[in-house]
Formats: structure tokens, sequence, C-alpha cells
């Protein structure tokens, strides 16, 4: 199977792919986490695309189209990906949709994780990584424990994108060009919509619910 997890930055896609990637033995594409390798390592792709990332806004859907199909096009993941912050807006989503179809694959559930602004902001301004283990706190709801070896202070790193300006910008911009992704995947009946400001493990057993619901997948 492949899904499609969205919602605004901040809503816990992240946090929730990892666990359904485990719990389903299936491969995470954060196209988020693809480009800020491609800005740590310096590639010429990261180059070109730090000064957009840095500011809050979408690189281009030609670029983010060419690291998708590369992965699509992978047998090794072949039924197997969670899309994660990708399909961004309606063009992109009309898009995966061909890059599928190509690779004689489709979509088989669009989770939409849905979280008010006010919840965002905290979220987002109390979000760091752990930088030896890539584990996800937040120093409002998930205190990082204090560990000297792994997930201590000294080793928690903030995203250079999670300041409170830039959570408000960067939710407007999910309103505006990728909330539209919600009437798309309900007329393709293929959209649950999750409440996504309960707590962690609520959303693991609402999505495993929703996932084990759909009969033949596995
Ligand atoms: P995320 O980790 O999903 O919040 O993405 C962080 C940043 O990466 C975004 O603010 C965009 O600059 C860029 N990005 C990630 N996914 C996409 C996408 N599907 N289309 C365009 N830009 C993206």
């Amino acid at each position: 199977m492949n899904l499609i997890i969205f919602g605004p930055p901040g809503a816990g896609k992240g946090t929730q792919s990892d666990f359904i990637v485990k719990k389903y033995n299936l491969f995470q594409l954060s196209t988020g986490e693809i480009l800020r390798n491609e800005i740590k390592n310096k590639t010429e792709l990261g180059i070109k695309i730090s000064s957009t990332m840095t500011s809050g806004s979408l690189v281009s859907d030609e670029i983010v189209s060419k690291l998708v199909e590369r992965f699509i096009s992978n047998k090794k993941y072949k039924n197997r990906l969670i899309f994660d912050g990708y399909p961004r807006n309606i063009l992109q989503a009309k898009n995966l949709d061909s890059l599928l179809r190509k690779y004689e694959q489709k979509i088989n559930l669009a989770l939409n994780l849905s979280v008010s602004l006010d919840i965002i902001k905290k979220r987002i301004s109390g979000r760091s990584v752990c930088l030896i283990c890539g584990k996800i706190y937040n120093e409002y709801f998930n205190k990082a424990p204090l560990n000297s070896n792994c997930c201590g202070s000294k080793f928690l790193q903030k995203r250079s994108d999670d300041t409170l300006d830039l959570a408000i910008k960067r939710f407007q911009a999910y309103e505006k060009t990728t909330e539209p992704l919600i009437e798309f995947y309900k007329n393709l009946n293929l959209l649950k919509v999750v409440n996504g400001e309960t707590s962690i493990p609520q959303i693991n057993v609402e999505i495993s619910g929703l996932i084990d619901s759909k009969e033949g997948w596995l």
C-alpha cells in the first residue's frame, strides 16, 4: 500500500509516519527531510534551494517531482511508500498520480492530520531533534530526557525554519495551497481526517484502525 499523510507544519506528520513505517514495514518519503539533507551535504541542489527553504517558501514542483520519482521508480519501495510533506498542492497531487500510474501503483489512503494554529505555534517553536538518534522532542509537550549519551540538551538542535514567525507563515501557506487537497482526495474517496490534537498514542491507534480497516492491503 501507498499512503499520503498531510497536515499543517507541526501537525505530527513525521512522528506518525515513523510509527506507521515501523508497524507496517513501509518506507517514509519525506520531501522536507530529503531537501534538508541536500542542503546539509552542500550538493548542487542543496545550494540552489537553501534560501527558499530557510524563508519557509516551497521549492519548485519540478525539483520535488524529480526527487519523488527516484523513489517511486525504485522496485525496493514498490507499494511501500508513505508520502510525508508531498504532495503540497493540487499540481503535485496530479503529478504524483501520473508518476504512480507510470510505475503501476496507486494511493490507497490519504490521511489528513488536522491541528489548529494555536497548537501549531507551540509545537513548532518548542520542537527540537536529537542529532544522535533523530528523535523529535518538544519543550511544551514532550521534553527530552536528561541524558549525556543521546537526546541530552547538548545534542538537541532546532530546525532553522522552526521559528514562531515562520510557523505562522508556513501555516498560512498550508491553508492556501495544501488544504485544497482535502477536497481533491475526498472526491477520490481516499480521504480520512484524523484529529491531530490528541495524544501521540491516541493518534497512533486511530491511524492503525483506519489502515487495518482497509481489507486486502497487507
Ligand atoms: P517539511 O519538513 O515538510 O515541513 O518541509 C520543509 C520545507 O521543505 C518546506 O517549507 C519547503 O521549503 C520544502 N518542501 C518540502 N516538501 C515540499 C514539497 N512537496 N514541495 C515544495 N517544497 C517542499
